[in-house]
């Protein structure tokens, strides 16, 4: 029996799979045998790009012996193996071919993201940011982050800080998907410093960024990894999303599975937070003779 189908049913970040990224498990069929399994129209795969400078590399990468170009490796294999999975399943699921950005280094990621994207072909890109002023800030060196923090004067001006890191990539990259726009977020509330990232000034700091985000014509997705790692509400929280909403962005729905089992995590909070907040349209991408092409569907259906 074919898996029920709604036209809502559209994941446009995840996808991560142990074959191409250190802390994700199982192969990328796996994952899309899940996606087809959880009922997904159109299915976005986003594995990450690889980060290019040592000083970048995860703990895991470094005591696997792994270099900057094992991600590159990885990186050109994935690339390959999308393209041919993508056609495989290509009469029971839409599958997009994408990657998820990092917006280091600094001074050359777009020109990075750029040569990704072309050398490829890939159909989308998710536009993600995880580190500011080169500390990760979604988990892998808690010492790294609390000395930035300390140096740039605090949680607030951490999240000030990102959103207008956030804001300008969008406008340097033009992703088609804003990846946990509010992922500062986990970090503020494991440090029990929730309160500091949703001040007026935070508020200013991610009106700036929605405007970016709209005006480049970009999706908010609302990623319920968030949920997963213990946050109460999707990426991003109720009070962005009204406002998004109030501003005329758009968003999508993206569970950023990393193995077979998160796939289709979270599906119907997430369609249950847009509604809560005002938002009763999904947006994506699919493929149609070949083409992407943007595309919508009603999330009361
Ligand atoms: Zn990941
Ligand atoms: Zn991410």
């Amino acid at each position: 029996m074919n898996p029920p189908k709604a036209e809502w049913k559209v994941s446009l970040h995840g996808g991560h799979s142990g074959e191409f990224c250190e802390h994700a498990e199982g192969s990328l069929r796996e994952i899309l045998e899940a996606a087809y399994q959880a009922g997904y129209r159109v299915f976005g795969v986003a594995e990450h790009m690889p980060r290019v400078e040592a000083r970048f590399l995860y703990p895991k990468e470094i005591e696997w012996g792994w270099t900057p170009q094992t991600l590159e490796a990885n990186f050109d294999r994935y690339a390959h193996a999308i393209t041919q999975l993508a056609h495989e399943f290509a009469d029971r699921l839409i599958v997009l071919r994408g990657f998820e950005i990092e917006v280091v280094p600094q001074a050359r990621y777009v020109e990075l993201v750029q040569h990704y994207r072309q050398k490829y072909q890939f159909d989308y890109i998710v536009g993600s940011v995880h580190y500011l002023h080169d500390a990760s800030i979604d988990g892998y060196s808690e010492t790294c982050f609390l000395e930035m923090m300390e140096r740039v004067g605090g949680m607030e001006e951490v999240a000030v800080q990102y959103y207008h890191r956030v804001a300008e990539m969008a406008q340097a990259v033009r992703p088609e998907v804003i990846g946990h726009l509010d992922l500062v977020r986990l970090k503020a509330t494991r440090l029990g410093l929730a309160e500091q990232v949703a001040t007026e000034r935070v508020r200013k700091a991610v009106e700036q960024a929605l405007e970016a985000i709209r005006s480049v014509g970009a999706r908010v997705e609302v990623n319920t990894s968030a949920l997963r790692k213990g946050l109460d509400q999707p990426y991003p929280a109720d009070w962005i999303v009204q406002l998004g909403a109030r501003m005329g962005v758009r968003f999508c729905i993206g569970d950023d599975s990393h193995r077979p089992s998160q796939v289709g995590f979270g599906l119907e909070e997430a369609r249950l937070h847009l509604l809560r907040n005002g938002v009763r349209e999904v947006h994506f991408l699919t493929r149609e003779n070949g083409q992407i092409v943007p595309a919508s569907a009603n999330l009361e259906g």
